[in-house]
Parts: structure tokens; sequence; C-alpha cells
């Protein structure tokens, strides 16, 4: 167990065994799929079947479940998880609620929270990957579908993830820079993040992104946490930063407006709802209340 370094947000800590040791094992793979205590969640385009009942997750057994590729999440409490991946034709012939993770997420617990991240996030590998990006041919899931390959040239194809970093930057006065995204309401302010780029570090990303984006000079970057965010395939790592220079010029792109805020100025404008920050379902809310030290009002936006 890693000390927790942040409050609590979405899609944290696995909560089930992903069972890798038995991907190349047909037999038992196909024991488990027999087996009536076996549940399967659903998955079309990124959405996830609902439950009719008590919400949560639409759970299905084997035999209900409707037809798609199969993949393998894992076990947790004894009970092995599967999804089927359902095209969307017959997703809706099947009359299932299908819904949006990120609709769904604060409504989710920690089992079906992960079991639903680790679904969404390898669905959407699968559909965005049915050709070579070796030779271009047509590659099929293998290994319980954690790997696929490519039927004319059998390269392996794992599933992809691209790192991204998220920070908070917080200066000498104790105040935190958060930027006002040009795709976004006009009183929607978060913490900055970006793309890792090809042959950088994660600290050298934090640096680089905060100037491009706001002009502040950024260092003494410390991690503190990730989340998976499988829209389609990124995974935000989490950093606070310190200002070294807090002069602000924004890219005038993708960040039109940049401040720094005191507590007081941003509980006052949350309050107001003058301002409109990230709920801690992401790891961006839980960065800026770590820094708050307490709860702030929750709006939902996303
Ligand atoms: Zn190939």
């Amino acid at each position: 167990v890693t000390e927790r370094l942040l409050p609590d947000f979405a899609f944290q800590g696995s909560a089930h065994d992903r069972m890798s040791d038995v991907r190349t094992d047909v037999d038992f793979l196909a024991e488990c799929w027999a087996d009536p205590a076996s549940r399967v969640v659903v998955v079309s385009r990124g959405h996830l079947a609902w439950g009719s009942h008590g919400g949560g997750l639409a759970l299905f057994t084997p035999a209900d479940a409707p037809a798609g590729e199969r993949v393998l999440l894992g076990r947790a409490d004894g009970v092995v998880y599967f999804a089927v991946l359902s095209d969307p034709a017959a997703a809706k012939t099947s009359d299932l609620d299908l819904r949006p993770l990120r609709t769904i997420a604060a409504a989710l617990d920690r089992l079906q929270g992960s079991l639903a991240v680790h679904t969404v996030a390898l669905a959407q590998w699968h559909e965005r990957h049915a050709r070579c990006a070796v030779c271009g041919g047509v590659t099929v899931p293998e290994q319980a579908g954690a790997v696929r390959r490519c039927t004319t040239c059998a390269s392996q194809h794992f599933p992809r993830t691209d790192p991204a970093v998220i920070m908070l930057v917080v200066d000498d006065d104790d105040r935190c820079l958060l930027g006002h995204n040009a795709a976004r309401d006009a009183s929607w302010y978060s913490t900055l993040a970006g793309f890792v780029e090809p042959g950088e570090t994660l600290e050298d990303a934090v640096v680089r992104e905060v100037s491009e984006e706001t002009g502040v000079c950024a260092d003494e970057v410390r991690y503190v946490g990730s989340q998976p965010w499988p829209f389609p395939s990124s995974l935000m790592l989490g950093f606070m930063a310190h200002a070294a220079r807090t002069s602000i010029s924004v890219d005038g792109v993708e960040i039109t407006k940049a401040r720094w805020f005191t507590r007081d100025e941003l509980r006052r404008e949350v309050e107001a709802g003058e301002l409109v920050i990230p709920t801690t379902v992401s790891i961006s809310g839980a960065l800026i209340q770590r820094w708050y030290g307490a709860a702030l009002p929750q709006r939902r936006t996303d």
C-alpha cells in the first residue's frame, strides 16, 4: 500500500486480480465462461450496460450476455469477470441501457469502478486497433483479449496507454494556478495538463506544459498519484509543483485565461457560482482539494 497523498477520486486502485497467469489457458478460461457464477460487463463504443435494478453496472451471466468479442477482466471475491464488446447494432437490438463511463463514474463502488475502467480502456483499444501498425494486416485478439496479433506478419500489439501529466502549481504566497480551457464554458477553471512527448521525462513534461500554457516557470515537481482516464487511452499522472516565477502569459490557443487563486478567492467564487472547477471524480479536482485542504462545493459539469 502506497502512502495516500490525495483525497478520493474515481478509478483509484485495482479491486480485481487481473489473472494474467491464465490468459493463455484456454481450457481454464472455457471452464470460467461455463460457470454460471461468472459475471459479464457489457460495453459498446465506450458505453457500459447499466443495471435496471438499484443502479450500478449490469452484470450478466455468461449465458445471458449478448454476443460479442469476449475479454477476461479478472477475479474478485471468488467471482471471475469477463467483458463482452458488443457491436453497436447488436447492442441496439438487445435493448441495453448504455451509459458513458464519465457520467456514471461517481456512482460506481470501488470494484465496479475498477471493472468499468478496465473494460472501457481495453474495449476502446480493441476498437481502434483492428489493423496492424507494422504492415496494415488484420489483427485478431489473443491471450483472452490482452494482446492482438497480426494475421499477416505475426506482430504482437499490446494495449496502448498515453501518459499525460496533470499538475497544480502553487506559488510562495500559497496561491494556486488554474487555467481556463478554450473548449469549456467561460466560468470553468482547472489544473493544467498535457501529454508527455516522446523522449521526455515526466518532470520535464510538467515544466514544459506549465510554461507553454501559462508562461509560468515551475520547479520542485513532486508526483502525488495517478488516474486511468480511458477517453480514449490516457493515464493522468498527477503532480504538485512550485512556481519559480509567477508572471502569466497564456498560449491563447488551448488556455485562454489563467489566474492565481488564494483559498478565499477560490471558495468565494465557487460558492457564488462565478467559478466552476472539476469535481473530485477526476484527479484534477483531487489536486485542487489537496491544496485547499478541505472539501469544496461540487458542481457536476463533466
Ligand atoms: Zn502486420
